[in-house]
């Protein structure tokens, strides 16, 4: 068998044949920009459409003996073999291709099986022998090869057409097209990455190839081992738990640190490890509340998308992805697209956010069942009713609310109307665990004045219940004496972080250069300061200083004299040198004291916006 492309552009071509596999072989011809004759006394209306419109010409009537010889390429599709037979002898005796469906005898050509990515094509075919083989080999190619290969093959065009124009020599443009190859395909997972217009011109510019044939290694970048083990790319949905990035499960972190994308919630933002690979692709399809940037159709279409190119890909939601983050319903469609997924739980904000408030969920002989709710569903016409009648008047129960800042109101109002005691403690916690959580307790028929007062805002969990009152004991958090200061450190001052951990400060670990993660991971939530042991970290922080989740106030905390220097002479108006930089604790105590003499931050904290 010798394959070969027809270009079929005005080529005469017949089919022979009326019914829907003929139909198929029109299409086909069609797309090629063939002139299209169908011969068929009784054809299904698709075709008779076909014809109405002017597409093809169409003979109402039986096969006349001969006739197919007068074509380029002749299909017999019908379903007399005899007809078929006729057309394919008629053919032949005249030097025409001719393919009959279904009947390998009479053909003189075969179809391959085709997976098409805009100018890529690949053809499959087995001499007839194993057509089954064949459509499940492409169907796993066509699993496997993504929409991007299509822009990839653009790309290598003009790639190519920019060689050509230069006229650099064939040895020369091997290499190129080589280090073209082995930058943008993963040859074991087969997946591929579309260069840029700034690439191209840079690969085939005169600076990339006068230094060949020396070893090209250096500026080729690198594409990272393959961490995809299956066939299709895995689906990892991953709980980042609320905030506090310390609270993302150890699998969870496992699969962020092989991920090759990482599809990524707002409220999530901060738990991004921060030595995630800087080749691991971030995209964020943040929530805000009330505002929803991205249909959730689009999300579905993206992991889908990214996980059919064989990527392991991380869908990264605020908590757990189950609990009111739409986990279910993306689990649903992965699983009707056939792509392998699996769920990585996380810490739920109705755990995490009161324990880190002072809350115990459930109590000892006081507190023996917990609710899990949100009115938001309900707030849409419509949508499933929250039986709030039926969780008012247990006395040893705890209930703990998402998404219910906005309809707090009208939430207290169902509750006290159903028969709860109006002097049930209750508490409202914005940005619980992070270093901008604020808490507002009261009782639950004057909660909402109490966060009105205090101006909180979403994201907030109330929790209203008995156990709420043990807060003014268990406020741990709350009273570290760093709380609410989150902090940039450099690699040298990593020997600070438990300490700083104890003390309440958010800390945000980086490495120089610093990287993408690491950036979004600043940007986050605001930033109250830096600790730095070297001139070099002050250069390397101050490259950063114009994000806006800098303080105007932020400090550098400097482990050294020669750090402060540098800062100052950077333009830092607050540059803190720290006596006994040698002990994390004397650093946290003498932070705190600096901190709670010259306290104008706690007043000026929540101007922060979002
Ligand atoms: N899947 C998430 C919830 C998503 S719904 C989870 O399991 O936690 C978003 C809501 O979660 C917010 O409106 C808020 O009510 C709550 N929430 C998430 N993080 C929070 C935090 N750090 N502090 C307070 N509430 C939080």
């Amino acid at each position: 068998m010798y394959p070969l492309m027809l270009n079929l552009g005005n080529q005469r071509c017949l089919v022979v044949g009326g019914g829907s596999v003929a139909l198929r072989k029109v299409e086909g011809l069609l797309l090629e920009k063939a002139h299209v004759t169908v011969v068929a006394p009784s054809p299904i209306p698709a075709i008779a459409a076909l014809a109405q419109r002017g597409e093809i010409e169409l003979l109402h009537r039986p096969y006349e003996a001969g006739e197919a010889g007068s074509f380029a390429l002749v299909f017999a599709a019908t379903s007399v073999r005899e007809v078929n037979r006729q057309v394919s002898e008629d053919a032949t005796s005249v030097g025409v291709w001719v393919n009959v469906a279904d009947d390998p005898e009479l053909c003189s050509f075969y179809l391959p099986a085709r997976v098409r990515r805009g100018p890529l094509e690949i053809s499959i075919a087995s001499e007839g022998a194993a057509p089954f083989a064949v459509r499940r080999l492409r169907r796993l190619l066509e699993q496997r090869l993504g929409p991007e290969w299509g822009e990839w093959a653009k790309a290598a065009r003009r790639f190519r057409d920019a060689i050509r124009q230069q006229q650099i020599p064939v040895e020369t443009a091997e290499v190129l097209y080589d280090r073209f190859f082995k930058d943008t395909v993963d040859p074991t997972t087969l997946a591929t990455r579309v260069p840029s217009m700034d690439e191209i011109s840079e690969w085939s510019g005169a600076d990339s190839y006068q230094d060949i044939p020396t070893p090209i290694d250096t500026k080729v970048q690198h594409i990272d081992p393959p961490s995809n083990a299956f066939a299709l790319g895995l689906v990892s949905l991953v709980g980042a738990g609320p905030g506090d990035p310390g609270l993302l499960t150890l699998r969870g972190r496992q699969r962020l640190m092989a991920a090759d994308a990482v599809v990524c919630d707002r409220l999530a933002m901060p738990a991004l490890p921060c030595d995630l690979r800087n080749t691991t692709e971030i995209r964020f399809v943040g929530k805000t509340a009330g505002n929803h940037p991205i249909p959730q159709e689009e999300i579905n279409a993206l992991l889908i998308r990214l996980a059919r190119a064989g990527k392991r890909v991380v869908r990264l939601k605020g908590g757990d992805p189950y609990i009111f983050g739409r986990g279910g319903e993306e689990a649903e469609v992965l699983h009707a697209a056939s792509i392998p997924f699996e769920v990585v739980p996380g810490v739920t904000a109705a755990i995490a956010v009161p324990a880190y408030a002072g809350i115990p969920v459930t109590f000892r002989n006081e507190v023996v069942r917990v609710t899990l709710v949100t009115a938001h569903e309900a707030a849409k016409s419509g949508g499933p009713q929250v039986r709030w009648d039926l969780l008012a008047t247990d006395p040893h129960a705890v209930l703990l609310g998402y998404m219910g800042v906005t309809s707090l109101p009208r939430i207290v109002a169902e509750l006290l109307d159903a028969g709860m005691d109006p002097q049930t403690p209750a508490a409202l916690i914005e940005q619980g665990t992070t270093s901008q959580q604020r808490v507002v307790t009261s009782t639950v028929q004057d909660l909402h004045a109490a966060v009105t007062r205090e101006g909180l805002r979403p994201p907030a969990l109330f929790a209203i219940g008995s156990t709420v009152c043990h807060r003014e004991a268990l406020d741990w958090f709350g009273r570290r004496p760093l709380m609410g200061e989150r902090l940039v450190i450099t690699h040298s001052a990593r020997a600070f972080k438990e300490a700083l951990e104890l003390a309440g400060v958010a800390v945000v670990q980086v490495t120089a250069p610093i990287s993408k993660a690491s950036r979004l991971v600043m940007d986050a939530l605001p930033l109250t300061g830096c600790v730095i042991a070297t001139p070099t970290d002050a250069e390397v922080i101050d490259e950063e200083r114009d994000a806006p989740s800098w303080h105007s106030d932020a400090t550098a905390w400097c482990l050294s004299q020669a750090a402060a220097d540098r800062a100052r002479t950077l333009g830092w108006q607050r540059v803190e040198q720290v006596p006994d930089a040698t002990n994390p604790f004397a650093l946290v105590q003498e932070m705190a004291q600096r901190i709670r003499s010259t306290d104008t931050r706690m007043n000026t904290k929540s101007s922060w916006e979002q």
